[in-house]
């Protein structure tokens, strides 16, 4: 697969090959699609991003995130282009640029970040990912393939990915970022292009100490919880902040500098942040302890205790404490009338299920079994079920990581199946996402004490820290703004 996507795109680059200059060294560079090509393939990629994380709905903070990348763009070394900047519905700590001028950052990144400059010094990043064409000089068929595996679906698209996402978690496989030296290129573009712009380019700096914090607490908070950590690779990842050659590009940038103006915008972007939802947004819904409530798609659900619950865009993953085992729920259109145990014959390809039966789950039809699947580590018993509810198929997926262990989770797997139910109005008023609130702080004020009227469940006051650029142990100042969550 990997293979095909890989000699598919080297004929493309082939086909469109020509000496084009590159706009940052304005030297020749070899292998370049054509300018069009470039905008081409990032436009229609676009449409696959949008589809995948979603649009964050508030259009204020989108127009003035679009604002400080276009002031930004035009500072940079390719400004023929329209820059199109996007927040995305995502809890996802995360910025990325596709070819072309499309640069995306998540809500969840923007969260964590505490000034203009520092929201100018991400989105500079990007922009320098696309003037040094970044993504066409380097885009590995690893990447391409990536970005076709997970992008165009809503939840789980039948056993397939399924099987490569479980593949996923169980390995070590992680996304590759653009490399060291492009890292390092795209940090010395931004800080250039924050200095022409009028920010301090030791914004990038802080950019990173607060990606590295993040990084630093997602291993602890994994390791006291048994699992792998979630790390999003490919963000400024490839270099720490104490590296003397960024240290020295970012020095370099001070020379573009025009005036001594030092813009930092404190006060205007902790404003932007006041309201910005925290974590699960009900679009994608919303995990509280146990439980899982989907508001827009009418459901909710209970896990076992003490399972890890991972709520991703495509797909929700449960994990087994010290992941011994996993769940999977996905969601797919029925489009013909079968019923559900047709449904994993024909749609699933479930030729050989075993210890059948259908069930009727509060209220709703559906069908369990078990069924044998091979992965590239090996064949293991899968538990299937099949619930049909407002004309879709949840189907949820359970196994154990040793491959002869399934029998002893099968009964958490069929539990977690027989909880699914039409969300109620209690739920509803449960299933309401939290949010940022911006306050400005008293005198005596202690991220423990703000910690204890937080309505985070788990490491609220280490999370309150990340999120005002304080971790591991800064307190507040009297009479400074600092997010909270409400
Ligand atoms: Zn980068």
């Amino acid at each position: 697969m990997r293979q095909l996507i890989y000699i598919i795109l080297v004929i493309t680059l082939l086909a469109s090959f020509g000496c084009a200059v590159n706009p940052v060294t304005g030297q020749q560079d070899l292998v370049l699609m054509s300018e069009q090509d470039e905008i081409a393939l990032g436009r229609k990629s676009h449409q696959q991003v949008l589809q995948q994380y979603g649009v964050y709905d508030d259009p204020e903070l989108q127009s003035y995130v679009q604002k400080v990348g276009e002031r930004l763009a035009a500072n940079s070394h390719r400004n023929n282009l329209i820059y199109r900047f996007t927040v995305l519905d995502s809890k996802e700590v995360n910025a990325f640029a596709l070819p072309g001028g499309y640069i995306y950052i998540t809500r969840g990144l923007m969260s964590y970040l505490n000034s203009e400059a520092e929201l100018a010094a991400v989105v500079g990043h990007e922009i320098g990912h696309v003037t040094a064409r970044h993504s066409v000089r380097q885009y590995s068929a690893a990447q391409l393939a990536n970005i076709g595996a997970t992008l165009g679906a809503i939840l789980i698209p039948g056993m397939n990915s399924a099987g490569n996402q479980l593949v996923q978690i169980f390995g070590t496989a992680l996304l590759r970022g653009y490399g060291r030296e492009h890292e390092l290129e795209a940090d010395q573009l931004g800080a250039e292009y924050l200095a022409r712009t009028d920010y301090n380019p030791q914004a990038m700096l802080d950019v990173i100490r607060v990606l590295k914090n993040q990084e630093l607490f997602e291993t602890q908070a994994a390791r006291a919880e048994g699992r792998e950590p979630n790390i999003y690779h490919g963000l400024f990842s490839t270099h720490p902040d104490s590296d003397a050659r960024l240290q020295e590009v970012i020095a370099h940038a001070d020379k573009y500098r025009n005036t001594p103006s030092n813009f930092i915008g404190r006060e205007i972007y902790m404003d932007k942040m006041n309201g910005l939802v925290f974590g699960d947004s009900p679009e994608q819904g919303i995990v509280r302890g146990r439980n899982f409530y989907h508001e827009k798609l009418g459901f909710a659900m209970q896990m076992p205790h003490g399972w890890n619950i991972m709520n991703h865009p495509d797909r929700l993953a449960i994990s087994a404490p010290n992941g011994v085992a996993l769940m999977q729920l996905g969601m797919e259109d029925i489009n013909e009338r079968i019923s559900p145990r047709e449904f994993m014959e024909t749609r699933l390809g479930l030729q050989h299920l075993t210890n059948d039966a259908p069930l009727n789950i509060h209220g709703s039809d559906a069908h369990t079994g078990l069924a044998p699947v091979n992965t590239s580590d090996g064949k293991r018993t899968w538990r299937f079920t099949v619930i049909y509810f407002n004309n879709q198929a949840y189907i949820l997926v359970g196994v154990a990581k040793d491959p002869g262990g399934t029998a002893e989770f099968d009964s958490y797997f069929l539990e977690t199946a027989q909880s699914f139910h039409a969300i109620t109005s209690n739920e509803r008023i449960l299933a309401k996402p939290l949010r940022l609130k911006t306050i400005e702080v008293g005198s005596d004020t202690t991220f423990a004490a703000l910690a204890q009227s937080s309505p985070l469940e788990t490491y609220s006051e280490e999370k309150l820290r990340l999120l005002n650029g304080m971790f591991p142990n800064g307190e507040p100042q009297a009479g400074m703004l600092l997010k909270v969550v409400e």
